[in-house]
């Protein structure tokens, strides 16, 4: 699978993402796993975050 660079600009609102944290709420059907403090890139105006990292569900 081919990875494609994020574009700078938040996709929703083109506001600028900066480097931040996030919390990470994984449904694994027979519940649900938080992980808090997940580095994330956030949008400094509409907070919408992107995960940086990919987390595998294994
Ligand atoms: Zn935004």
């Amino acid at each position: 699978m081919g990875s494609k660079a994020l574009p700078d600009k938040c996709p929703l609102c083109g506001g600028i993402k900066k480097a931040g944290k996030t919390t990470f709420t994984v449904d694994l059907g027979f519940g649900v796993v938080v992980v808090r403090d997940v580095p994330a890139t956030v949008c400094s105006q509409c907070g919408m975050d992107w995960i940086e990292d990919r987390i595998h569900q294994n």
